[in-house]
């Protein structure tokens, strides 16, 4: 019978996993689940906005699942170095596919950067999501009037989204206490989202953009100079649906102006285009700015600079310009591509297929689309993996490997783990006068998971 292990929890690993154990070519997989922290979800949990609790049920089907017969949830157990090494697992799973996303964000390499308050939106994510590696009190919004975020994708829309939000907007959301106290303490009154291209090269969703116009103490404005070097702003017949629809929505805000009752919003999100960040401006080793070259279209896609310069003012600034893979250490990594070199989801190691190593998700094909392309992506690699099914149950494999991960002082958190800390989760939420609140660092975690040890 073939043992499959999983390596990540998030949409890909669990949508492998359900591509694995729900055909009936190769009867009987099995899989194991295996994630670095104590939770599952990946991305979902930890990356998908608290006020998207539409995007975030999605859980449900993800836990059903990881409920499966076949399917073992590991928590706890991270894999790359010691004492986990990948080639270490090969030899306790006739297949192995990772499915570890994407995990660190890109830089803007320009001066500045490293100044305090500059930080990635990953970094504000995983603060407000209560990523446990993600560090207590790094956000204070106490002294933020102004923030800037660069980039024009859903990660710079959600953050602005979520930093022109009250305390009392996110009250019904699972954030941490903390984070609910950092936002009433926010005195955010401006929020610059900014695009080094123009208005229909967003890369945002044009779902997620018209939701920036709906917030209750946030009006959006747009200013009519920036969007005019774009050509497919006026004339964006020939563009794509998601970015002509993306352009209409711009235009409404531009044309018609803030909405009725906009005055009585305290914060503006000022949503800029062809500006290209070229320096972070600090006051002793504070960001107080961002320096932006005004850009045009070059022909071609791209833009160039006009040596026009502009200054933003800045208390915040959140990067937002995509994510990069890392993989494991023992893997073997495109780190132009930031991915794992692969043949259908095999993985390959100098050019030829890895017998047993797989891959799917953002580490196979880089940080692009939506949660659901994980499907396709997932149902491709495990083809390969069934293909390869006759092969690999030739593979001398551990007879346990719970015992064996046991052996190497690695604790997994199981299914049962996990429940107990969704059970402590709503506790402490009940406990506050709200909804379930997540517990935002490891002792926690792990103390949940394990409420009698
Ligand atoms: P993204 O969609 O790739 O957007 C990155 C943005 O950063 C682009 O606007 C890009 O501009 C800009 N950028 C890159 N380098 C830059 C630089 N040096 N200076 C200025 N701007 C720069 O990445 P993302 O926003 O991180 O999202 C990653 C994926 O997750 C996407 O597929 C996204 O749709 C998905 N996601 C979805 C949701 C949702 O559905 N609600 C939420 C979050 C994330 P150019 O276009 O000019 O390169």
């Amino acid at each position: 019978m073939l043992r499959v292990a999983v390596v990540g929890s998030g949409p890909s690993g669990v949508y492998t996993a359900q591509s694995l154990v729900e055909q009936t070519a190769v009867p009987g997989v099995r899989v194991h689940v295996l994630d670095r922290l104590p939770c599952p979800y990946g991305l979902v949990r930890y990356g998908v906005a608290p006020d998207h609790e539409k995007i975030k049920s999605l859980q449900g089907s993800l836990r059903t699942v990881l409920e499966h017969e076949r399917v073992t949830f590991l928590g706890n157990v991270a894999v790359g170095g010691p004492p986990l090494t990948p080639e270490r697992l090969l030899g306790l799973y006739h297949a192995v596919v990772y499915c570890v996303g994407a995990a660190r964000d890109r830089r803007l390499g320009i001066p500045g950067e490293d100044l305090e308050g500059s930080r990635s939106a990953t970094d504000f994510v995983s603060w407000y999501s209560a990523h446990p590696d993600a560090p207590a009190h790094r956000f204070a919004l106490g002294g933020v009037r102004s923030a800037v975020v660069i980039g024009a994708g859903n990660v710079a829309v959600d953050v602005t989204r979520v930093l022109a939000r009250d305390a009392e907007e996110l009250r019904p959301t699972d954030v941490p206490a903390r984070v609910l106290a950092a936002f009433a303490a926010s005195r955010v009154r401006e929020v610059h989202m900014v695009a080094r291209r123009g208005p229909s090269q967003g890369r945002f969703t044009t779902k997620e953009l018209r939701e920036l116009g709906t917030l209750p103490a946030a009006r959006v404005a747009v200013d009519p100079d920036d969007l005019a070097p774009d050509p497919a702003y006026a004339d964006p017949a020939g563009l794509p649906a998601v970015n002509r629809r993306n352009v209409e929505v711009i235009r409404s805000w531009a044309q018609t102006g803030p909405p009725p009752g906009a005055a009585d919003r305290s914060r503006t999100i000022r949503l800029r285009f062809h500006l290209r960040p070229v320096e972070l401006l600090g006051r002793s080793g504070r960001v107080v700015g961002v320096r932006f070259e005004r850009t045009v279209p070059d022909g071609t896609g791209g833009v160039r600079g006009t040596g026009v310069f502009e200054d933003i003012p800045a208390d915040l600034v959140l990067r937002a310009v995509g994510y990069r893979g890392a993989a494991p250490e023992g893997l073997p990594f495109d780190p132009v591509r930031g991915t794992v070199p692969h043949a259908a989801g095999r993985v390959l190691r100098d050019g030829a297929p890895s017998p047993g190593e797989y891959v799917a998700g953002w580490i196979k094909r880089g940080p692009s689309g939506v949660i659901g392309t994980n499907r396709p992506c997932a149902k491709e690699t495990a083809g390969s993996v069934l293909a390869d099914a006759h092969l690999l149950a030739r593979r001398a494999v551990a007879e346990n490997p719970l015992a064996a991960l046991r052996s190497w002082g690695l604790a997994p958190v199981g299914w049962a783990g996990w429940r107990s800390i969704e059970r402590a989760e709503a506790d402490l939420g009940r406990a506050l006068g709200r909804g379930p609140v997540k517990i935002p660092d490891w002792p926690g975690l792990l103390a949940a998971a394990e409420p009698g040890a």
